[in-house]
């Protein structure tokens, strides 16, 4: 059922948009599964089962974090992570920073992005990403790869695609303001609800839990 889930949303998915499958519920043995059926991309948000699953599953996989990150778990996280999308502060990165640093390591993150109506939804503003952007330099050991969102849980396609829109229209904006940061080119929206109208705003990858596992 995984890999037909994974089959059916493949065929579907422009070839350019990569798909992070977002295990995070589910078990070392679904992982596999889909592993099994050629996925490589898995997205986990809790350090704990990040680090666990990491260390039992095969090398190849590339995680990506995509949960809220305390600094105090950065050690659990950072040594596994092929990138971090859910930077959340520019404290955090502060941290990321000095842990890549330390660590010899130039570590990939996206700035995750407040778009969403609900007041508890994580993310940076949008004059805190600019600001960001503007310091970049401050970060020697982070790379700034891009933003990442998630739209307000709703029916309505409306919100969702205004939304979308800002973050997009953000990213733009960011792109052609810092040109010679040409590390700054993904764009992770779309999840399972909404990924179908996250692609009209063309992301470089969605990130799909329930869609895949059920
Ligand atoms: C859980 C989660 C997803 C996937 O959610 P589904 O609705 O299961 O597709 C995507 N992105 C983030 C940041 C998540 O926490």
């Amino acid at each position: 059922m995984i890999a037909d889930n994974l089959q059916r949303i493949i065929n579907e998915l422009p070839s350019e948009i990569s798909l992070v499958a977002v295990s995070k519920y589910h078990t070392e043995a679904e992982i596999l599964e889909a592993y099994s059926a050629g996925q490589r991309a898995f997205g986990e948000s809790r350090p704990q089962d990040f680090a666990r699953k990491a260390a039992a599953l095969p090398p190849d996989i590339e995680w990506h974090f995509i949960g809220h990150l305390q600094t105090n778990k950065l050690k659990m996280v950072l040594p596994h992570a092929s990138i971090v999308e859910s930077v959340d502060s520019a404290h955090l990165l502060r941290e990321i920073d000095k842990w890549g640093r330390a660590a010899g390591r130039t570590v990939n993150v996206l700035l995750e992005m407040h778009i969403a109506a609900e007041e508890t939804k994580q993310g940076l503003h949008e004059e805190e990403i600019l600001d960001i952007l503007f310091n970049a330099s401050s970060y020697p050991a982070v790379r700034i790869c891009g933003l990442m969102g998630m739209a307000t849980n709703t029916d309505d396609a409306e919100t969702v695609r205004a939304d979308f829109g800002r973050i997009r229209a953000h990213f733009d904006y960011l792109r052609d303001l810092f040109p010679e940061y040409t590390e700054f080119r993904q764009l992770s929206i779309g999840m399972s609800s909404d990924w179908r109208i996250a692609l009209e705003f063309s992301p470089t990858e969605v990130r799909l839990g329930t869609a895949i596992f059920g």
